[in-house]
């Protein structure tokens, strides 16, 4: 292995200090930050995501509140749960916990809820003004990839990023995010998926590779330029371990590569918290720079 690791453990922890730092400054306000999230349903997974959250906002100060609604919750009880959290003063913002199940219409959803509030950054109007080029809540885990980049010097500015996948969480939102006229982004960027026909030689033209497709091992050594920056966001399961996008012979080739576990996941986590805190932020008149 002689790629350098894109330590996701260290810039996350880092990431949530200066989260704390900006709770505690509302705090000192008289402002309170808090998020919600909505759980459907008895799915362990989610359920184990939602008490993972909970976790990183306690140990940040946000206060965090789970609305439970059972498996059978029709679509007004969950529109119902949207309105009440979108009302709720203590949630700064809140998130729907997916998968629902699947009698629920995951959009009509999303829409429901405030776009102000909207932690997860997928609700159709703050996509629409990222596409617009105004961003203003980004999706937890291109935003957090942008910014893993950033904190170890790594300039997306003129390269070429090369992006595998073009699902709604990742790789549609990381294309036009890190194509925008801005400093720190102006990628010039290619988006791959299932349907393009020589994804090796694409790939191999990248400066910067984002695997997210969730298909473990797509991302091999020989189809990586020597030298350049892979990132593996994409995941699946083999029973309980997690799998990446990324072949391990990646790591020969890299300059710089996530390892399997502690890149991209802590980095989705820790934004999620930041959105929060930027949304209390925003609704109590300020801004950071
Ligand atoms: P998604 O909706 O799951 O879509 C996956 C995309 O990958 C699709 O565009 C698909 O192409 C493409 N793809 C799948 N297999 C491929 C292959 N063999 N060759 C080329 N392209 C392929 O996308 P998503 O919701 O953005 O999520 C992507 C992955 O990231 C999932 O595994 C998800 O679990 C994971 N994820 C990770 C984090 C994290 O924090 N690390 C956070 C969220 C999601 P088509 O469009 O042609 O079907």
């Amino acid at each position: 292995m002689g790629a350098k690791l894109l330590d996701g453990e260290r810039v996350a922890a880092e990431v949530r200090a200066e989260v704390r730092d900006r709770v505690e400054r509302l705090r000192a306000a008289g402002v309170r930050v808090g998020l919600g999230a909505i759980l459907v349903g008895d799915d362990p997974a989610s359920a184990r995501y939602v008490e993972m959250k909970a976790r990183d906002c306690a140990s940040v100060e946000i206060a965090s509140r789970v609305v439970r609604l059972g498996p059978d919750a029709s679509q007004a009880d969950v529109l119902a749960a949207v309105e009440s959290l979108n009302a709720d003063p203590e949630v700064s913002a809140f998130i729907v916990q997916l998968p629902l199940p699947r009698h629920l219409d995951p959009d009509a959803v999303l829409w429901a809820i405030d776009p102000a509030k909207d932690a997860d950054g997928l609700h159709p109007v703050n996509l629409g003004e990222l596409a617009l080029g105004r961003p203003r809540v980004v999706a937890c885990t291109p935003a957090g990839i942008v910014e893993l980049l950033h904190r170890h010097g790594i300039v997306l500015d003129g390269a070429h990023l090369v992006v595998v996948g073009r699902g709604l969480t990742i790789g549609r939102p990381l294309s036009i995010l890190a194509s925008l006229p801005r400093a720190g982004l102006n990628a010039a960027v290619t988006v791959v998926h299932s349907r393009v026909r020589d994804l090796a030689s694409i790939v191999r033209s990248a400066d910067i590779v984002v695997a997210a497709a969730g298909s473990p091992g797509l991302v091999t050594g020989a189809m990586v330029r020597p030298g350049a920056v892979v990132v593996g966001a994409g995941t699946s399961f083999e029973g309980r371990r997690l799998l990446s996008d990324l072949a391990d012979d990646v790591a020969d080739v890299a300059a710089w590569v996530t390892p399997r576990i502690g890149g991209v996941g802590p980095m989705t986590r820790a934004m999620l918290l930041v959105n929060t805190v930027e949304a209390a932020e925003r609704r109590a008149g300020r801004s950071e720079p």
